[in-house]
């Protein structure tokens, strides 16, 4: 069973995830059924990628399902936005209202730099059960957007010993020191040892 059914319709994450898993069939569950609404109201990262994870399983069963759930926490806003980066300018905000709320609330309070970091959590539903990784990336959130590659929040985010933020590094660099990438690689040696039991 090389094929990973994956638990979200963000265009984004689809992208990264399929490039990580390059020796799989990676689908996105809504190419295989109608999409569903899943309430995302767990109190963590890792909850919510359970959630989705093993919402989707329900329809989908007998199959690897794989869910990310991620978000950036600011140092300064006492780690917001958190567990609601997705939702962060409202309940239907596109990346770009999210990223420009951002924005806004550093320049409310005349910052112009505070530290910051992503955190990614995958939860891989699956015949022998539910398992979880995480993975973080470090580094600042600044008071402006700056170039157009990566999603999101990338625009204002400079990694950790790097002097450009991820809209403007190129997005091979970002797929080596990402915080999905980094919880991805933990979630490949699970696959792997399922797919062992499995074939
Ligand atoms: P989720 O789909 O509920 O996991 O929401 C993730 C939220 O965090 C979205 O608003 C994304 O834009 C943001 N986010 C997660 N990972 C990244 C990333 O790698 N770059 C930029 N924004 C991200």
């Amino acid at each position: 069973m090389k094929r990973i059914i994956i638990a979200s319709g963000n265009k984004g994450k689809i992208k990264e995830i399929k490039e990580f898993f390059r020796d799989y069939e990676v689908v996105a569950y809504t190419d295989l059924i109608s999409p569903i609404e899943i309430e995302e109201n767990g109190s963590t990262f890792k909850e919510n990628a359970i959630i989705k994870a093993k919402a989707i399983y329900e329809k989908l069963p007998n199959n690897i399902i794989l869910a990310d759930d991620s978000g950036i926490s600011v140092e300064a806003l006492n780690g917001e936005p958190g567990i609601y980066s997705a939702r962060y300018a409202g309940i239907n905000a596109s990346d770009k209202d999210n990223l420009y709320k951002l924005i806004n609330e550093l320049k409310k309070r005349k910052l112009k730099i505070s530290p910051a970091f992503y955190t990614a959590a995958i939860a891989i539903a699956t015949p022998f059960g539910v398992f979880t990784t995480h993975g973080f990336l470090r580094g600042d959130v600044i008071d402006e957007a700056r170039g157009k590659k990566g999603f999101g929040y990338d625009p204002m985010f400079i990694p950790k010993g790097f002097n450009k933020t991820l809209g403007e590094l190129d997005e091979e660099i970002k797929q080596k020191i990402s915080h999905r990438n980094k919880a991805l690689s933990l979630a490949k040696i699970i696959i792997e040892i399922l797919n062992t039991k499995i074939n």
